[in-house]
């Protein structure tokens, strides 16, 4: 399995050397990169947004589009020399359009974060009510943190999960659309493990007059592989990243209907960004060509099948996983059954190599900084070739450690597993 994928290109495994020229130029700088090799190696990766970007697009964004300056768009640039540059964003669009089958597609947006915010300023303006999931039930940041432009600016309106089944209280999203006129509904989540209802959202925001926002960038990759409902036929606008299950470079996204089209560009460039990164904008375009692939479905359906599992060991050794289950990469559990915070759980599984987060619970008791929850993602590990067998295990491996097992034990399995699956890859 891994092995096909590494002659797709698709292998996972970076165990990565500094190359002469940066070790000549700044051993400090080198030594650093070179220790967060070793940390990689010795642990399983199991943040929800981290995943291993693959070697293709590694080798796009060290390319020599690194260098180009390309402010604006395809055949309207403000600077020489755009030709190649120019082949290169169209073709990224076109790939998105067809992987997405979206109308439109903006490939500039550097991260998740600005690619809401252009979204946000293509449709709004400053003062308008939005509705969004409120943070404390798993909205980011962008969906109206007072630290964060979307709630400094913006009037945000919080909806969130019924405390019985932890499902998105729909009646409430609707309510709350009839009392307050939001020119905006924003549906996505950064926790919510379960696939979204994007035709009663629409609905919901047809009634209201107001536009459909989804904030996708976490299930990105499952939309490719078309393993939930994609969001784009019924959202005005798709805010998207392009480094988390897509496995493509650090960066932001955006689908859109035609109609919006030059909105959303003109929001991009020049309103809340200048010059593109062209390598970047590359290796997108290397990685939407990768994610149409059979392996990359293969991949997003370990990650799949792999977070079911392991949710199931998680609830056999006494967690609560939030409503129930899963049907993406996400599992998120209470973790207050077990008589400990999300802070504390978080510490115990990194002594033993699994790197998981701390998670804030819909209706958490807890401080903001302990939490009552742990939040984990199966990406990376499906990236590796770990598939549904080892994630349940990896689920019993974090049980038997919320449970107050010793570290030791685990950590030597997880050193295993990531030996074993990372050498099939490109060490
Ligand atoms: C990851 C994520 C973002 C932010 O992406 P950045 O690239 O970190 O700015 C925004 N919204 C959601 C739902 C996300 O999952």
């Amino acid at each position: 399995m891994t092995l096909t994928d590494a002659a797709h290109g698709l292998e996972a495994r970076h165990v990565w050397e500094p190359p002469t020229a940066l070790r000549a130029a700044d051993p400090e700088l080198a030594d650093l990169l070179s220790a967060e090799a070793e940390r990689r190696a010795n642990s399983l990766q199991l943040l929800a947004g981290e995943n291993l970007a693959t070697e293709a697009v590694r080798a796009a964004l060290a390319g020599p589009l690194i260098d180009k300056y390309a402010e604006g768009y395809p055949g309207h640039r403000h600077h020489t020399g755009c030709a190649v540059a120019d082949a290169t964003e169209l073709l990224a669009i076109s790939r998105a359009r067809a992987l997405f089958a979206a109308d439109h597609a903006n490939v500039q947006p550097r991260s998740g974060t600005s690619a809401m915010l252009a979204a946000f300023a293509a449709l709004l303006r400053p003062g308008d009510t939005v509705l969004a999931m409120s943070l404390e039930h798993g909205g980011h940041l962008s969906c109206g943190s007072r630290s964060n432009f979307s709630g400094r600016w913006f009037d945000v309106i919080g909806y969130g999960v019924r405390e019985a089944d932890g499902l998105v209280d729909l009646d409430q999203v609707r309510e709350l659309a009839r009392t307050h006129r939001p020119k905006a509904i924003i549906a996505g989540s950064i926790s919510y493990p379960r696939q979204l209802d994007w035709a009663a959202f629409r609905e919901i925001a047809d009634e209201a007059d107001a536009y459909l926002v989804a904030t996708a960038a976490q299930i990105t990759g499952l939309v490719a592989a078309g393993v939930v409902p994609s969001p784009v036929p019924y959202a005005d606008v798709v805010v998207a990243a392009t480094h988390k299950l897509l496995r493509g470079p650090r960066g932001g996204l955006l689908l859109c209907t035609a109609e919006l089209a030059d909105r959303v560009d003109r929001a991009v460039f020049p309103f809340t960004q200048g010059g593109a990164a062209m390598n970047e904008v590359a290796a997108k375009a290397v990685a939407f060509a990768q994610a149409g692939t059979p392996e990359f479905g293969a991949y997003i359906r370990r990650a799949v099948d792999g977070a079911r599992g392991l949710a199931a060991a998680l609830e056999r050794a006494g967690a609560r996983p939030l409503t129930g289950g899963t049907d993406t990469h996400l599992v998120t559990a209470d973790v207050a059954p077990l008589g400990l915070t999300g802070a504390q759980a978080e510490r115990r599984c990194a002594a033993a190599g699994l790197l998981l987060g701390k998670c804030a619970v819909p209706f958490d008791p807890a401080p903001a900084a302990e939490t009552s929850g742990i939040r984990l993602g199966t990406g990376a590990a499906a990236a590796l070739g770990l598939g549904a067998g080892e994630l349940a295990e990896v689920g019993e491996l974090i049980g038997a450690l919320l449970s107050g097992g010793a570290p030791a034990p685990a950590a030597a399995r997880v050193r295993e597993l990531v030996g074993e699956f990372g050498a099939t890859g490109d060490r």
